[in-house]
């Protein structure tokens, strides 16, 4: 293993690397753990073989460091309650990284995890607890309890998360709202991978997340007769146990979606098990999460992505209670619109880096449609689709006070006209607004 020594000379570091230096290893982060340089694979794949290293290092430092930047940057070191040890980043330092280090985030006024309080979403030393907003054990005795008021309120201190809120914290965690050309390529093996990490040591609502929440793994005839025991055990908690009817959370993306005589019928990638929606479900669904529904989005090459609340019914069919949906690019990067799939695509083409913010659940929250973290100061991206309607157009007069105010370089694409040139060194399309 080449081990990474000494400073890394400075012109390697900061703004320099931004222009396209590449790091060790294209893909991979590397740290430090206890004196010891290592890459990030390497640790999660032989977690048990480094349990001590990782021990004496929380003992004894009290931190890992990441290696993508001179000085490094801090790791929290977190062990599991079944004692699995793992890295996260360290609060409010997440921008600091290089934008293709594996901790790399936003700054936190760019996503809508901001909204919730501290009891929504707790990061412990043991790991992550979701307070969900969704039940999913349903007394079968007692009359369903009615919500306490505010829970569903926008702004601030929002004291649950609700199911898109659920989805937009497990991609952005899991580092699926940004891309980085240095990343090649994103499938949903590699989609699959990187969420079941993310969920290995949170609970939701006090559950386990990997026994609560099922990610459709992918198919593959080795990996098969695993991964249908894992889905008939997941279906096996559901229904009903102890007076309650137990639900499931499934996680997936969408093939197709058929009317049926009740409803519809959603067709999951790599699932053979069908999931039923009624009429009604449907119909809020699909006003709710109009973009991803929409034909159009079919002629950009997008995907879609759903979360399911489920219960089993009596005939054993999968029927659907709530679900969030998200429309995504190629690469699975969320859009909020058929244009914005069509922005991300042609960004990645143009071996752009960049992020896409994510609401959550706040529905009033301003963010750039998009962030260009390959150029420093960072650059925004705007999409404007939809004209005439008031609250578009308010939100985009806010955005662009917001940017003048900022300085910050902004490209703007009005999808009335061609889409301008993204080319990291066209100087026309990166101009400062101010
Ligand atoms: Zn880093």
């Amino acid at each position: 293993m080449q081990v990474l020594t000494g400073r890394v000379p400075v012109f390697q570091s900061g703004l320099q690397r931004e222009q396209g230096a590449p790091m060790a290893n294209d893909t991979d982060g590397r740290v430090r753990l206890g004196g010891r340089a290592i890459t990030l694979s390497r640790l999660r794949e032989n977690a048990g073989e480094y349990a001590a290293v990782f021990s004496r290092a929380k003992a004894e430092i009290g931190h890992a460091e990441c290696l993508c930047r001179t000085p490094t940057l801090r790791l929290v070191i977190r062990c599991s309650r079944a004692g699995r040890y793992h890295l996260a980043g360290w609060p409010g330092e997440g921008e600091r990284h290089d934008a293709a280090c594996p901790f790399h985030k936003l700054a936190p006024g760019l996503s809508g995890r901001e909204s919730y309080s501290a009891e929504a979403i707790r990061e412990g030393d043991t790991g992550v607890a979701i307070r969900l907003e969704a039940v999913l054990a349903r007394s079968l005795t007692e009359p369903p309890t009615a919500k306490a008021s505010g829970e569903q309120r926008e702004g601030r201190n929002r004291r649950t998360v609700g199911l898109l809120g659920l989805l937009h914290w497990l991609w952005e965690e899991a580092q699926l709202t940004a891309w980085h050309p240095r990343w090649r390529r994103r499938n949903w093996w590699i989609c699959h991978a990187r969420l079941r990490q993310q969920i290995e040591d949170c609970s939701i609502n006090q559950n386990p997340a990997s026994t609560a929440l099922h990610i459709v793994p992918p198919f593959h005839p080795d990996t098969a007769e695993l991964n249908t025991a894992a889905f008939e055990a997941f279906k096996a908690r559901l229904g009903r146990h102890g007076g309650k009817e137990q639900r499931g959370l499934i996680l997936g993306e969408i093939k197709t979606v058929a009317t049926t005589q009740y409803g519809s019928r959603y067709a999951l990638a790599h699932q053979r098990a069908p999931l039923f929606a009624s009429a009604a479900l449907d119909e809020r669904v699909r006003r709710s999460y109009r973009p991803v529904f929409a034909a159009a989005a079919a002629e950009h090459d997008a995907r879609r992505v759903g979360l399911f609340l489920v219960e089993l019914s009596s005939k054993g069919n999968l029927v659907i209670v709530d679900m969030a949906a998200m429309l995504l690019s190629r690469l699975y990067i969320p859009a909020d619109s058929s244009y914005e799939v069509a922005m991300s695509n042609a960004l990645a083409r143009q071996d752009r880096a960049f992020v896409k913010p994510v609401r959550y659940d706040g529905t009033d929250a301003v963010f750039p449609d998009f962030v260009l973290t390959d150029v420093a100061p960072h650059a925004y991206v705007e999409v404007y689709g939809i004209r005439g309607r008031e609250a578009y157009e308010q939100r985009k007069s806010i955005k662009q006070a917001y940017y003048q105010r900022q300085g910050a370089p902004l490209i703007e694409w009005d999808v009335t006209e061609p889409m301008p040139d993204l080319s990291r060194h066209s100087r026309d399309t990166t101009r400062g607004s101010a």
